[in-house]
């Protein structure tokens, strides 16, 4: 077995501290066989920049790992230079099981069964739902890793099943993504600054703990003299760099941007004439944002006056973009609002589409999500947007507005769907029911179903406990499937086989459509053929002439770059001149949100109250660069010598008042749960007020138990993880 040293994997990781390239990575192997070398792609988080990875292997062992350099994101984390200990972690999951005991028993008495069996029994379990309960009762769910959505959606497809559901349909970015959608008519997360970029915001977001590339630009468009603010309730690393961080009160986005839009307004700064011609609802705005005077907007969000003044005089010094890439702005009750708010910010000065500004790029035709290989001819987009479909999800009642712009159900309502009888049987893949608030609620409705699978590369009591079946899942080395996609650059693998007997996630679904409808509609079962078949939508795309061209990347055709799109109809799908909004206009006020009966403008609405009992605001789910904030860790050892439980950070003034020090054992309470237990670093990087926290820690320090989870955003219905009330005292 493969081993890294640990002074090797953390000489790496402080290479990667001080910002140079990654170093190589040596294992160790007794295996006498011909070295070659492989390429992976990293699965680690769900950042999604897909760092590409070069590994040397001895027969079917990996011996070593490095950067792969050719590939345009080849910046390996710590979290990516510990996959190897994943890969042989000696408690993966190799071969299919089934229970023995009945559901609900402590021990399930996991045996080991074939694939044969194992496809026959979830086959005949799918057909039999199908036939009493209809297809909709059964679920699929592609949760983390990401990567087999596209194959998992065609299975659905196929199967006639439009409840499909994910984990950004539970709880990611989505809420995010709907805010771009309403403002800018398509998602925009923004962009790293360019050589033109003057000025950038980095919105809620700690971007040192995301991918290195990301964090390297931003010091390097700093360096070049472009200005940084950073708007953060925090004083992360990304606020330390900035020349202005506003840290505002969580969930107060919307009042601070307009605070700032009312002095942009009331001080001539915005760019009326992009506004007149381009946008949609802007007077409605300006006369909504009228009464957040600075003062008024500081009494809201705690960010003083003169700071928000400041800001916006600063802001109007453009071009300027923004990253938004966190989850964190949409977690909470208003989270789709305060998202929108801040997009507006570079819609108010017209930085759209233009050198230094937000970029509208185009993708290769067809390709709509980074990283998944996710084609419309692959996943059956045109079926699952069809009205009809769409008319049948069971979300469309409770959530209108992401049933209208989402494809995914929102699987949020999972314990009253079985509960009515309306989910009988669980496809999953990648299912951790820790991702959602009081997840004891999920792991009990997966008792209930009828029948339940998953494939995974652990075994996870929590989650797995109830399955009936649970499939070993192939690592991201032993995949063919997805490729990386990075603008027209496409990174195709060259991996070692699965251990064991386990399988490519996409070849579970692939084969399980063979059985359950027709092989021709499955590419035989085979991920490569249908990843050749993604690639054949585009000229001279071809998975078997990719892969000899490596470690080289190679390119599918895309459009040229170009600015000012909206003006020459190279936005709009229709060909027109604008924006894929209703309006054809970047949306100040939307009229899609008003045809749901939301709010049209993007308002401010308070949290729920802190209380004299619990007077501290909870923030669920924060990143740093070792921990991405949902994933279980204990996988990779190596990450757990770097942090090894939950850590939670409380500011000096706050310690000082409870008599708390630092590396004290805290229990954490919430009106909804509790104690959770936690060791405290005391720290000014969280303001008075707010004790913040990662979740993906399991059993006593697992925070999803101290969430509420009813108060959700009624535009995306996702969990309010930065938002509840908590106490914190010292544990006896
Ligand atoms: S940022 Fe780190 S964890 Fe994420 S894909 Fe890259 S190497 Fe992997």
């Amino acid at each position: 077995m493969a081993k890294l040293s640990r002074r090797q994997l953390l000489g790496s990781i402080s290479a990667l501290a001080a910002y140079s390239p990654v170093r190589n990575v040596i294992a160790q192997t007794t295996a006498n066989e011909p070295e070659w070398t492989g390429f992976s792609i990293c699965d680690s988080c769900n950042h999604v920049p897909s760092c590409g990875i070069e590994f040397k292997a001895r027969g079917n062992n990996i011996i070593s790992i490095k950067n792969w350099e050719q590939n345009p994101r080849h910046w390996l984390c710590s979290k990516g230079l510990s996959t190897l200990q994943r890969l042989y972690n000696p408690n993966r999951l190799l071969y299919p099981m089934k229970r023995t005991n009945p559901k609900g028993s402590e021990d399930p008495g996991w045996v080991r069964i074939s694939w044969d069996e194992a496809y026959k029994t979830i086959a005949a379990n799918m057909m039999a739902t199908k036939k009493k309960y209809g297809a909709d009762s059964v679920m699929f769910y592609a949760g983390d890793p990401k990567e087999p959505r596209p194959a998992i959606y065609r299975l659905a497809k196929y199967f006639d099943s439009v409840t499909f559901a994910t984990e950004s349909s539970a709880a990611c970015r989505s809420g995010c993504m709907m805010g771009e959608q309403l403002n800018f008519g398509q998602p925009n997360n923004g962009a790293t600054p360019s050589k033109d970029t003057k000025v950038f915001l980095i919105l809620a977001t700690n971007v040192w703990a995301q991918p290195l590339g990301w964090w390297e630009a931003i010091k390097a468009a700093k360096q070049r003299g472009c200005k940084i603010i950073t708007i953060d309730t925090r004083r992360t690393k990304a606020a330390e760099i900035a020349d202005v961080h506003l840290a505002p009160h969580v969930g107060t986005d919307s009042a601070l941007v307009a605070g700032m839009a009312r002095v942009m307004i009331k001080e001539g700064l915005i760019n009326k004439d992009f506004i007149n011609r381009w946008t949609h609802g802007f007077d409605d705005y300006a006369k909504y944002v009228e009464p957040f005077t600075p003062e008024h907007t500081q009494e809201i969000t705690g960010v003083p006056a003169q700071k928000i003044i400041e800001a916006a005089r600063l802001w109007a010094q453009g071009p300027g973009s923004f990253t938004l890439t966190t989850q964190s702005v949409s977690h909470n009750s208003n989270g789709v609002n305060n998202t929108r708010a801040l997009l507006l910010l570079p819609i108010l000065m017209g930085y759209i589409d233009i050198p230094g500004g937000v970029p509208f790029n185009k993708p290769p035709k067809g390709l709509s999500m980074a990283a998944f290989g996710l084609h419309p001819a692959m996943a059956e987009k045109k079926w699952w947007n069809s009205p009809a479909v769409k008319e049948r999800r069971l979300d469309k009642e409770a959530l209108p507005l992401w049933h209208d712009l989402q494809d995914q159900t929102s699987p949020n309502d999972l314990p009253e769907w079985v509960r009515d009888g309306k989910i009988k049987m669980f496809c999953g893949w990648g299912f951790n029911v820790n991702i959602w608030p009081q997840p004891q609620e999920y792991a009990e409705a997966i008792k209930n179903l009828d029948f339940a699978f998953s494939a995974d590369y652990f075994y996870r009591k929590d989650s797995h406990k109830n399955l009936d079946i649970i499939l070993p899942a192939a690592m991201n080395y032993e995949r063919h499937a997805p490729f990386g996609w990075y603008g027209p650059n496409i990174a195709v693998r060259k991996p070692v086989k699965p251990l064991g007997e386990a399988k490519e996630d996409w070849r579970i679904a692939l084969e399980l459509g063979c059985i359950v409808d027709k092989p021709e509609h499955f590419f035989n079962g085979d991920p490569e053929k249908a990843l050749d078949f993604i690639l054949h939508q585009y000229e001279g795309g071809d998975l078997y002439k990719f892969r000899d061209a490596l470690p080289s990347i190679s390119k599918i055709p895309a459009p040229k770059p170009e600015f000012r799109k909206y003006e020459t109809g190279h936005i709009r799908a229709d060909g027109k001149p604008g924006f894929n909004t209703l309006s054809g206009k970047l949306d100040f006020f939307s009229d899609r949100a008003a045809k749901f009966g939301y709010p049209g403008l993007p308002v401010y609405k308070p949290m729920m109250p802190l209380t004299e009992e619990f007077d501290l605001r909870f923030i669920n789910g924060t990143r740093k660069p070792y921990i991405t904030h949902s994933k279980t860790r204990t996988d990779q050892p190596y990450l757990m010598e770097l942090e090894d439980g939950l850590h939670v950070h409380l500011n000096p003034v706050e310690a000082q008042k409870r008599g708390i020090k630092e590396g004290d054992t805290v229990e954490i309470r919430s009106p909804f749960g509790g104690p959770v237990e936690a060791k405290v670093v005391v720290s000014i990087i969280v303001p008075e007020g707010v004790l913040d926290a990662q979740y993906g820690w399991l059993d006593k320090q697992n925070t999803q138990t101290l969430m509420n989870r009813d108060n959700r955003d009624p535009m995306s219905g996702y969990p309010s993880y930065f938002e509840n009330p908590v106490s914190i005292k010292k544990k006896a």
